[in-house]
């Protein structure tokens, strides 16, 4: 991202954030509520239109895509949110190759072992033939996860998706996306999970005032805030 500008009305919600992403890394992205995380994800995956500035993904600039091309570039950059959306009709397994089978035209053969797969991958290959109604929060936030990567993205986008669950249902989607970042998955998250921000971000983003406020390691951020913003912030989410 370079320079990006959006307004809602008279809201500057970005006001010139640059960002750099780099394939195989874990963003995650803090700030008060409002400062802008959740606009800036929509902007990458093309959700929202920005103003001005620059957005690239993958080699594609977002600016002016045709509508068609803007859902191809959706197909490649995942978006998980809070609320999971799984459809509440569907099976599990059918809620993840609906988009397999509907937008990229596979064969239900081939839709159902990728979703067998990827429902491995974020331990969730029991629950194949389940409706969401019979699963956890934790459970139907993992199946939305595993519903992304069966697009085979090459980034992920979570806005915070552990923040509707219990906190005892809080570890185990942590833990899947722990395990993702560990299989080198290129994702950006929004969260208040300090901790978890942590261990795992290669890089952490405080937002303030539509700002990309401080950039820098989890470690040294938390250790060394720059600004009173983040010093405060931080003090207010321990
Ligand atoms: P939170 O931590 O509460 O999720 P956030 O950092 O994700 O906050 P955003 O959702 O990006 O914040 O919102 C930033 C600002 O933009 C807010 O003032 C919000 O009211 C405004 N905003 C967001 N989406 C829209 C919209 N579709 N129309 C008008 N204003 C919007
Ligand atoms: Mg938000």
């Amino acid at each position: 991202m370079e320079n990006v500008h959006k307004r809602f009305g008279q809201n500057h919600v970005l006001n010139g954030v640059s960002l750099e992403i780099e394939r195989g890394q874990v963003v995650a992205i803090i700030g008060r509520s409002g400062s802008g995380k959740s606009t800036l994800l929509r902007c990458l995956n093309g959700l929202e239109k920005i103003d001005s500035g620059s957005i690239r993904v993958c080699e594609t600039e977002l600016n002016g895509l045709a509508s068609k091309d803007l859902l191809r570039l959706r197909q490649r950059v995942g978006i998980v949110f809070q609320g999971y959306n799984l459809f509440p009709h569907l099976t599990v397994k059918r809620n993840v190759t609906l988009a397999l089978t509907n937008i990229k035209k596979m064969s239900l053969a081939e839709a159902n072992a990728i979703a067998s797969k990827v429902l491995q991958q974020v331990g969730m290959a029991e629950k194949l033939e389940a409706y969401p109604e019979m699963l956890s929060g934790g459970q139907q936030q993992r199946v939305a996860i595993a519903r992304s990567l069966a697009m085979m993205p090459e980034l992920i986008l979570f806005d915070e998706v552990t923040s509707a669950l219990d906190p005892e249902l809080t570890g185990e989607v942590l833990r899947t996306m722990e395990n993702l970042a560990r299989e080198g998955m290129t994702m950006t998250l929004v969260t208040h999970e300090m901790a978890f921000a942590k261990k795992v971000a290669d890089v952490l983003v405080f937002m303030h005032a539509g700002k990309v406020w401080e950039i820098g390691s989890p470690k040294e951020l938390f250790a060394h805030p720059k600004t009173e913003e983040l010093n405060r912030f931080i003090n207010s989410e321990i």
